[in-house]
């Protein structure tokens, strides 16, 4: 993977559901507007408001296979019982571009893309630009309550979702960066001084 400019961070947020990845990936992309979103492929289906192509690439299961089978994925995963990818294109040319890419990805897709990059000499521009960040939330009783609020799942779903966090919380220590997100203002600047201290790291 050739980069033109090769100063640029590809940052891998993962997080249970209801920590408030979006949230704090929506307020960064604020604060840095040239940061890029990276647009995921999934089965799942649209929720109310999202748009294909913006929030996620809405696959039929077909489509997604297909593409698995091309080797179009960089990492690609089964998370809650739909599948889930990021493309190899997107990651690419965000990096030929010299632009930040924040990635939401779940613990199994931030696993493959850090052994990836482990294989990779020091100086491959995937492997520069790789920074892992996991967000937590402050406890489970406070994530189950998230998930109630956001009221976007039902019931069965939100059982699903406190399970499966439980395994990801499990995964926190392989990570460059642990975040709590207690305080979301709090939680935001600890993120961004996370970001202005791997970029003097590669400057
Ligand atoms: P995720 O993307 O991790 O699934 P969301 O960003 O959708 O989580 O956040 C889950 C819910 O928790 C939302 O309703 C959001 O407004 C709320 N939330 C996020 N961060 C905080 C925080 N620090 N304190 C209280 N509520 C929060
Ligand atoms: P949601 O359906 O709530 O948007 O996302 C569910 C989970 O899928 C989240 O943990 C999110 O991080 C993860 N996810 C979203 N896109 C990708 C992706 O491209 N790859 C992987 N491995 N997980 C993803």
């Amino acid at each position: 993977m050739q980069a033109e400019k090769n100063n640029a961070l590809l940052l891998v947020v993962s997080a249970p559901s209801g920590a408030g990845k979006s949230t704090l990936c929506n307020r960064l992309v604020e604060k840095f507007p040239a940061m890029e979103y990276s647009v995921s492929c999934t089965t799942r289906a649209p929720r109310g408001g999202e748009k294909n192509r913006e929030h996620y690439h809405f696959l039929s299961r077909e489509e997604f296979d297909s593409k698995v089978a091309r080797g179009e994925f960089l990492e690609h995963a089964d998370v809650h019982g739909n599948l889930y990818g990021t493309l190899q294109s997107t990651v690419r040319e965000a990096l030929r571009q010299g632009r930040d890419l924040i990635m939401d990805i779940d613990v199994q897709g931030a696993a493959q893309i850090r052994s990836a990059c482990a294989a990779l000499p020091a100086d491959d521009p995937l492997r520069r630009s790789f920074v892992d960040i996991f967000i937590a939330p402050p406890s489970m009783d406070e994530l189950r309550r998230r998930l109630s609020d956001r009221a976007t799942d039902s019931e069965e779903t939100i059982e699903k979702r406190m399970r499966n966090a439980e395994k990801e919380m499990r995964e926190r220590d392989a990570y460059a960066h642990l975040i709590i997100n207690d305080q979301l203002d709090a939680a935001l600047e600890n993120l961004v001084q996370v970001i202005h201290a791997e970029r003097k790291k590669r400057a």
